[in-house]
């Protein structure tokens, strides 16, 4: 839509952000308080009241560091934040416990507290501007194409009246339910994935099988069920639920999922579902594909979850947030003209091959853990289990793994080396370790393979090595298209 001339005596802004959520606040604060020259930043978000969502609630130990080298750590301290020291995975009832490497954590935490805390010190950065305002359009010069601002509505009572934020570049980070992803990507973009639903609750003083760790339920015939501490007496449980939805979520939990739960969870989670409203979000996937080249809009660029998510099995989005905003200070620190977008777009390539080491890792790490904790066919049961059994080995088999999805190692190549490490040895169990059969009459018998099953595990260990390349290549695949 083009600007009206009224529009045009409006003062530009070097950057106008849209949206003051994880990634909107962060980049607001590191470009208000580290570039040289002073930047006249607007900061536009639709609500400024603290949001109560079910997402964004722990952050890995390598998000912890981005938010130290930003300078942002003080945003966990005095919201009754909780320190994450690892993980408990359990299946059958058997928890694997993997703790982070060499001591460190991260931090875990109501999302509201922690967002308003954000917001503060991305007020508090010199030069910017904070509206509660809801962007409605990106405003596009009809000579060029190229986008000017944005049109947005002030909260302010009775206001209907849309009014034009002119900037030198246009930053939209307005999440994972965007509305302008699709006209910035233009034909470069691609739809983001549902992979399942994340179906959330508090439970009050519940105990988790260790202490200030996250936990992992692998449930049997349903997704992973993921639980933390986000505060002194709260913890999040979050049921992942596939489609099609059951029509009655709270029976599903208490009927399907709450009995394979640790019995010390059994009340709180009865307790929970009788008194908290329920709530879910999609999880969804959608990998990056690069900015600034000749397929997407030029002075403006995507950031967060409006241009890339994961799973959020991991808890992995903040952190990949945050290292992007870290980067792109790096890189903004040297930029002379903002709406020089030759200048940008070589900046943006310089970014989205940067950020890989880390973003990839995440990404691909994500769906991959969620495809197998989530199995839902014979092949990925077998890698399920060996997953398990792998990080029962202990040693390198929890370290390496644990480093990646932390953010502590940040290598693809460390990954494919662990993922296909799961896969060899998940065909070893098959051969040689006990499975648990159940037979008519409910009752789980254990068997080993004699020598005669052989031929037939032979023929399964293709489809389960098959199983876990259409897994995991794939994937790979997302992150180095280079077009
Ligand atoms: C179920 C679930 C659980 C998750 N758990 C975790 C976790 O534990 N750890 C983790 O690291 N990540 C987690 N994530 C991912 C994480 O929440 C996101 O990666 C992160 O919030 C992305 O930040 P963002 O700034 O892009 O978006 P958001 O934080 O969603 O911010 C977007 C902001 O834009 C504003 N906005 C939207 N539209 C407009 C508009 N038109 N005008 C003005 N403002 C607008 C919104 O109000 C909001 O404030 C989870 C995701 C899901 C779905």
């Amino acid at each position: 839509m083009a600007a009206s001339n009224s529009d045009m005596w409006s003062k530009p802004y070097d950057i106008v952000i849209v949206g003051a959520g994880v990634a909107g606040c962060a980049l607001a604060h590191a470009l208000g308080s580290s570039q040289s020259k002073p930047l006249r930043i607007c900061l536009l978000e639709r609500s400024l009241a603290e949001p109560d969502r079910i997402v964004g609630e722990l952050l890995q130990p390598g998000g912890y560091a981005l938010l130290q080298q930003l300078g942002l750590e003080s945003c966990v301290e005095g919201i009754d934040a909780v320190p994450v020291r690892g993980y408990a995975v359990v299946m059958d009832g058997r928890p694997v416990h993997i703790p982070y490497p060499n001591g460190r954590s991260g931090r875990s935490f109501h999302h509201g507290r922690f967002i308003q805390a954000l917001r503060e010190k991305a007020k508090a950065a010199k030069g910017v501007e904070t509206i509660e305002a809801t962007v409605s359009e990106l405003i596009e010069c009809p000579l060029t194409g190229r986008i000017l601002g944005v049109r947005a509505t002030r909260k302010a009572e009775g206001s209907v009246e849309k009014e034009a934020f002119f900037g030198n570049l246009t930053i939209v980070a307005d999440g994972c339910f965007s509305n302008f992803r699709s006209m910035v990507m233009g034909t470069a973009g691609v739809k983001p994935e549902t992979k399942s639903h994340f179906v959330g609750t508090i439970l009050e003083d519940a105990h988790l099988p260790i202490d200030k760790h996250g936990t992992v339920v692998l449930v049997k015939g349903a997704g992973p069920v993921l639980l933390y501490q986000i505060g002194e007496h709260d913890t999040r449980m979050l049921v992942d639920v596939k489609a099609p939805l059951p029509a009655d979520l709270k029976e599903h939990i208490l009927t399907n999922i709450a009995p394979q739960l640790p019995s010390a969870l059994h009340i709180p989670v009865q307790q929970a579902l009788e008194k908290d409203r329920i709530r879910r979000m999609p999880n969804s996937f959608l990998p990056p594909a690069e900015q600034g080249g000749k397929h997407t809009k030029e002075g403006v660029i995507l950031l967060g979850d409006s241009w890339n998510m994961r799973h959020p099995l991991t808890g992995g989005g903040m952190m990949c947030a945050f290292n992007d905003v870290y980067i792109l200070r790096e890189h903004f620190a040297n930029v002379k003209d903002f709406s020089d977008w030759k200048e940008m777009s070589s900046l943006l390539h310089r970014w989205h091959w940067q950020r890989k080491a880390l973003a990839s890792t995440v990404n691909i790490l994500s769906v991959a853990l969620y495809d197998l904790f989530g199995a839902d066919d014979e092949s990925l049961d077998v890698l399920r289990i060996g997953c398990f059994k792998y990080f029962e080995r202990g040693g390198d088999c929890i370290n390496g793994p644990v480093s990646l999805l932390s953010g502590i190692i940040a290598s693809p190549a460390v990954l494919f080396w662990h993922f296909f490490s799961v896969a060899f040895y998940s065909i070893w169990v098959m051969f040689t370790h006990p499975r648990a059969v159940r037979g008519p009459d409910g009752k789980t018998t254990y068997f080993t393979p004699s020598w005669d099953l052989y031929p037939l595990y032979f023929l399964k260990s293709i489809q389960v090595f098959w199983t876990a390349c259409v897994v995991f290549l794939p994937l790979m695949w997302t992150e180095i298209r280079w077009w």
